[in-house]
């Protein structure tokens, strides 16, 4: 169905209304820029962030003393040799100063004695992530974020837009000139241009069944970055959550609930014979939260294999030794929750198991997050490199804070220095055509296949990879990108979701291509990315891997990292 596009004008368009989306909308209008601030779903209610509940990592030093050096240290650790330095270092000093202008906002991040609470997270070497109880920091810096976007002038907001495909001012080379959105409510096209466009799309969880987002998180930004010609880095790296929760059925709470329970309450790590298993994988928990993800993400899986799971193939998790009053005080309302739950702590464990959660790649950027195309900035967990090979508990939200801030800036400074947005209607020509297309006649079932895709991420390129399944994982994306085809299905109308399934699975096969191939080409096994068949880290691959797509095929480089630059 044809529909005249909309157009609008911008100087900074923000693409997602996450934290990093938001705060980069806001710092931009603070410089005097015009920001056009959009989601696919509703403003600050769509991606990651909303959900989010315990930990933000900042040197703030209110429980202990604490510089941002140690943060850094800790950080560059966790990353096995391969964090992008700038870019963590950034993440790291800018922390403080962004969580006390959040404070300043009204988050309200908890406090004891008059100072912020800081809570001990795994891998951070002292007491680093403050929070806001109960189970409530994602809403609240959601929340705060969303009053002052609407509070500051300058800004415009929509919610429903899907961005389809950023446009460029011309040929390959030419900067980003803003985007093609498809306005879920009519099915309508809206061509946006833009000074500077920055990517705030969050990460790719969507790409397996089980995991711990929201259904928005299907790896658009990368995708969009990648064919406007931006490169993507570390791509192998997703972060499994170790202690997703699996069983009894947990109705209306976050199946990424018990981190928060494990940093106030400690907790046990349990095997289907009663024993605690961590110290078979190199770290003796005793009671203690210390396990970093990506090792408990394996152990916990050759526990499983070794047949010494739970029933429905996790581990178990248990609070048994907790008293109820100790278990409301930490956790107020929520015991209630688990209650209803048919769940009472004191006297079950709960069946986890590693859920797909966060992704430590992203588009490659520089420290100001501009890309490596002109006019092109991206923000939070889109960005890739500042986690490495491992991202600490408490650094997303954080980076989305801090990126996004930085974004704002670039960005607005970026627009202050050009006339007028370059974005000529014949430049989104090829966009324009893919979202006028009118195929009610092709039968093409888009959820089933986003469910197969889902299926063979999970069993082919989740924790435990080989070079025999990540291979097969490849024929299948083969396979599922002939189905799709080069022409959108459905008629295009209003909410049209087969339609917004076939989008959305152009970008999640692109995806889950290179999450594939870098997986496939990286032999050996280093933070989340762990081979069976290549089972050791190898001083050779202390480099990243750099995805481009040149004529429409991924190219792989390797780009030596900080870590082994120092040492050379
Ligand atoms: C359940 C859960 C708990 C978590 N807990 C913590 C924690 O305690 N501490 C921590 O540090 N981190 C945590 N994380 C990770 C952290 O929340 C995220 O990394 C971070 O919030 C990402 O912020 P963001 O702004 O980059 O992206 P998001 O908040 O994910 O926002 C991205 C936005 O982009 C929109 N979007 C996507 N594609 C398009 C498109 N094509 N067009 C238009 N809009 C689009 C989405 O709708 C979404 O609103 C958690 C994540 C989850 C899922």
């Amino acid at each position: 169905m044809k529909i005249d596009p909309i157009e609008v004008e911008t100087d900074v368009l923000v693409i997602g209304a996450g934290a990093a989306g938001m705060y980069a909308a806001v710092e931009a209008a603070r410089r005097g820029a015009r920001v056009f601030l959009i989601d696919r779903s509703l403003i600050g209610r769509g991606g990651a962030t909303v959900m989010a509940q315990m930990t933000v990592a900042a040197a703030l030093g209110s429980e202990v003393p604490d510089h941002w050096r140690h943060h850094l240290d800790d950080t560059l650790t966790a990353g096995r040799g391969l964090c992008g330095e700038p870019l963590s270092r950034l993440l790291c000093e800018e922390a403080p100063e962004c969580i006390l202008e959040m404070e300043q906002w009204g988050v309200g991040w908890a406090r004891k004695d008059g100072h912020f609470v800081q809570a001990m997270a795994p891998g951070h070497d002292r007491p680093r992530c403050v929070y806001v109880d109960f189970l409530n920091t994602g809403p609240a810096v959601s929340k705060t974020l969303r009053t002052v976007v609407n509070r500051t002038g300058g800004i415009t907001k929509a919610g429903d837009l899907c961005v389809i495909d950023l446009v460029r001012a011309g040929g390959a080379g030419a900067a980003v000139a803003g985007a093609v959105a498809l306005h879920l409510g009519s099915g309508g096209p809206v061509v946006i241009s833009a000074k500077a466009t920055v990517v705030a799309t969050g990460g790719l969880t969507r790409l397996y069944g089980r995991n711990s987002a929201s259904g928005n998180m299907g790896g658009d930004g990368y995708a969009l970055a990648l064919r406007a010609g931006a490169r993507l880095i570390d791509m192998e790296f997703v972060q499994f959550f170790p202690i997703g929760h699996l069983a009894p059925r947990l109705v209306g709470m976050d199946p990424i609930m018990w981190d928060p329970f494990r940093y106030k309450l400690g907790g046990r790590l349990l095997n289907n014979a009663g024993e605690e298993f961590a110290h078979r994988y190199g770290t003796a928990e005793d009671g203690r939260y210390v396990l970093t993800r990506d090792v408990a993400t394996f152990a916990i899986l050759k526990e499983v294999e070794a047949g010494r799971g739970s029933p429905h193939g996790g581990v178990y998790l248990s609070f048994e030794h907790c008293s109820q009053a100790a278990l409301r005080a930490a956790f107020g309302p929520v015991i209630d929750r688990l209650a209803a739950n048919g769940i009472d702590l004191t006297r079950m464990p709960v069946e986890v198991a590693p859920i797909a959660h966060y992704h430590m790649g992203g588009v490659k950027a520089d420290a100001g997050m501009g890309t490596e195309v002109v006019g092109l900035f991206v923000a939070g967990e889109a960005v890739g490199g500042a986690n490495g090979a491992n991202r600490l508990s408490g650094n997303a939200i954080t980076e989305a804070l801090v990126f996004g801030r930085r974004a704002g800036a670039s960005a607005a400074d970026h627009a202050r220095q050009m006339r007028a947005p370059p974005l000529a209607r014949r430049n989104a020509r090829a966009a324009l055509d893919l979202l006028a297309a009118d195929r009610p006649d092709r039968d093409l079932n888009t959820a089933e296949l986003i469910d197969r895709l889902q299926r063979t991420m999970a069993d082919d390129v989740g924790p435990l990879r080989s070079g025999a399944r990540l291979a097969r994982a490849l024929a299948t994306i083969d396979d599922l990108t002939r189905a799709l085809g080069d022409t959108p299905v459905g008629d295009g109308r209003a909410f049209d979701l087969q339609r917004l399934g076939w989008f959305d699975l152009r970008n999640m096969l692109l995806v889950a291509r290179v999450v594939a191939t870098t997986a496939l080409s990286r032999t050996e096994s280093r933070g989340a990315h762990r081979r069976e068949d290549h089972p050791d880290a190898r001083a050779e691959w202390g480099v990243n891997q750099i995805v481009g797509l040149p004529g429409g095929h991924i190219e792989v480089s390797r780009a030596r990292s900080a870590a082994e630059m120092a040492a050379s």
